[in-house]
């Protein structure tokens, strides 16, 4: 099964991918955690993104495709993939549904990370002070949830045209929000 986890930064996404793909036992594809590795080992790629995960601006969709796609070869992405912070722009969403298509695969189900603004930046900011990381700065917050709303928000609608997508409350803590994921992809 391919899930797509959805949502603002700071929306909880990271936490409850990892939980589901222990369980599902499927891979994830975390393109800003690939993105951050990339850096921190300096590869060209890595080269290419940092100055765009700085200013808090999404990397071209070219280059998330590419290793995307490279990720998706791989052999054990076959049984299903959890997607978390991709697809993040309406050109990749429709790129990932043409590369399953021509996999004989789709898709399957999209879950939706609601939380209030107020609680995301305050989350982001938290998890700056705890994981030190580079673009939880309060300037590059407000330009991620603002690349966010413009870019990444319209993406419910187009699930919901598929009818693949179910919005979940995602205060609360991380087991509650765990129950409400399962609810929706129907792990037992
Ligand atoms: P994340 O950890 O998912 O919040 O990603 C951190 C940063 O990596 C984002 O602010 C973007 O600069 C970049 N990034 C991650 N995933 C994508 C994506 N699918 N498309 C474009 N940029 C991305």
């Amino acid at each position: 099964m391919n899930i797509v986890l959805l949502g603002a930064p700071g929306a909880g996404k990271g936490t409850q991918g990892e939980i589901l793909a222990g369980k599902l036992g499927v891979p994830k594809v975390a393109t800003g955690d690939m993105l951050r590795s990339a850096v921190k080992a300096g590869t060209p790629l890595g080269k290419q993104a940092q100055a765009y995960m700085e200013q808090g601006e999404l990397v071209p969709d070219e280059v998330i495709l590419g290793i995307v796609e490279e990720k998706l070869a791989s052999a054990d992405a076959e049984s299903g993939v959890i997607m978390d912070g991709f697809p993040r722009t309406l050109a990749q969403a429709v790129a990932i549904d043409e590369l399953l298509s021509a996999r004989g695969s789709r898709v399957h189900k999209v879950v939706n990370f609601a939380v209030p603004d107020g609680e995301l930046t305050v989350r982001l900011l938290g998890r700056a002070a705890v994981e030190g990381r580079a673009d939880d700065t309060p300037e590059t917050v407000r330009k991620r949830l603002e690349v966010y709303r413009k870019e990444t928000e319209p993406l419910i609608s187009y699930y919901q045209k598929q009818s693949v997508v179910k919005s979940i409350d995602a205060t609360g803590t991380v087991d509650e929000v765990a129950v409400r994921v399962d609810e929706v992809i129907a792990v037992p």
